[in-house]
């Protein structure tokens, strides 16, 4: 069984999810709508592949910087916004 790469940008999606989605109190919570917002988001971004922990440790940090840490936030919240409009599945 190969291990890796591991997806570094799944992580930092995943976390700005969790903590932009609260502003959003008209977002539906349940676990499909949280991964259609992530595969938006990681499908606009575009995948961080490391394969080493060094590797991990320097894409961190890259990706920790202004523009990025923009263009994180700006892809989640459009995805937020699409799911909100338009939720893949009829409500309750
Ligand atoms: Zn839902």
């Amino acid at each position: 069984m190969v291990e890796g790469p591991r997806n570094v940008m799944e992580d930092l999606v995943k976390k700005a999810v969790n903590e932009i989605a609260p502003e959003y109190p008209e977002l539906c919570i349940c676990n499909r709508c949280q991964v259609d917002i992530i595969a938006l988001t990681l499908n606009k971004l575009g995948p961080k592949y490391v394969v080493s922990s060094q590797g991990e440790i320097q894409a961190r940090v890259e990706l920790a910087g202004r523009q990025p840490q923009i263009d994180i936030l700006l892809a989640v919240r459009d995805a937020i916004e699409q799911v909100v409009a338009r939720p893949h599945h009829h409500r309750l």
